[in-house]
């Protein structure tokens, strides 16, 4: 039996046509139904609903065989474990090109970012992505303050919680109509298939073929 971790809203919305295309359904909807395990077509492929932080780590650890995250979670994770640059006993044999965004870096639109960083001010910024925000100021030189969230970054500029925030953007509808502006990249984001690298040798056969054909379904989404 193959499991599948995916999490559910945009990565198993836009990883379902994957799927589809691969000769491969969900034979239930997440939206609708509480289970956490739901069967596909096929007898030998479940697949599991887990946070999407948790993808990694239950890939990892072999509760999963396979998994698909983004890979602003991946980074986060491996940065974690110390594994920067290399994932932490992940395959990652996939970028499937969906659920695309970049982090960046924004700021209230009064707030003059190239002045404070010209000045060596140190900067508060509010985050998720604490590990790769640190990477990416460490790396430019800028001094920082972070200070960890969980969710609604965007508040923490107008509320004078910090000066800048590090968050996925993906329209850039939702800085705006927060009055924030981009200042900085800091990575282009998609979304990964990522592999327990015990599964690939163990369930190479079964394995195999469904990493294939979603990775021949990926590319024809590019
Ligand atoms: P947008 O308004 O389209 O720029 O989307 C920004 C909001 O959607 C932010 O709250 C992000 O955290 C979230 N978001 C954008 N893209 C993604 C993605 N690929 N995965 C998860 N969250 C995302």
């Amino acid at each position: 039996m193959l499991t599948l971790a995916l999490s559910k809203g945009r990565i198993f919305d836009e990883t379902l046509p994957l799927l589809q295309r691969a000769g491969l359904s969900v034979l239930e909807d997440p939206e609708t139904s509480r289970k956490l395990i739901l069967p596909t077509n096929r007898a030998d492929l479940r697949v599991v609903l887990v946070r999407a932080s948790d993808v990694p780590t239950y890939v990892q650890y072999g509760g999963a065989d396979l998994g698909v995250v983004g890979l602003d979670v991946l980074l986060e994770h491996d940065a974690a474990w110390g594994h920067a640059g290399g994932a932490a006993g992940l395959y990652q044999p996939v970028d499937l090109g969906i659920a695309r965004c970049r982090l960046s870096v924004a700021v209230r639109a009064d707030f003059d970012y190239p002045a404070a960083v010209r000045q060596g001010s140190r900067i508060r910024v509010a985050t998720k992505y604490v590990q790769l925000a640190r990477q990416h100021f460490a790396d430019k030189g800028v001094h920082v303050d972070l200070i960890k969230l969980y969710g609604s970054m965007e508040l923490a500029p107008l509320t004078g919680l910090a000066d800048a925030i590090v968050d996925l953007v993906s329209t850039g509808n939702t800085l705006k109509a927060n009055n924030l502006v981009e200042v900085e990249r800091v990575i282009d984001i998609s979304a990964r298939l990522v592999v327990n690298p015990a599964s690939l040798k163990l369930e190479r056969e079964t394995l195999r073929p469904v990493i294939e054909a979603l990775a021949a379904a990926s590319r024809g989404s590019a």
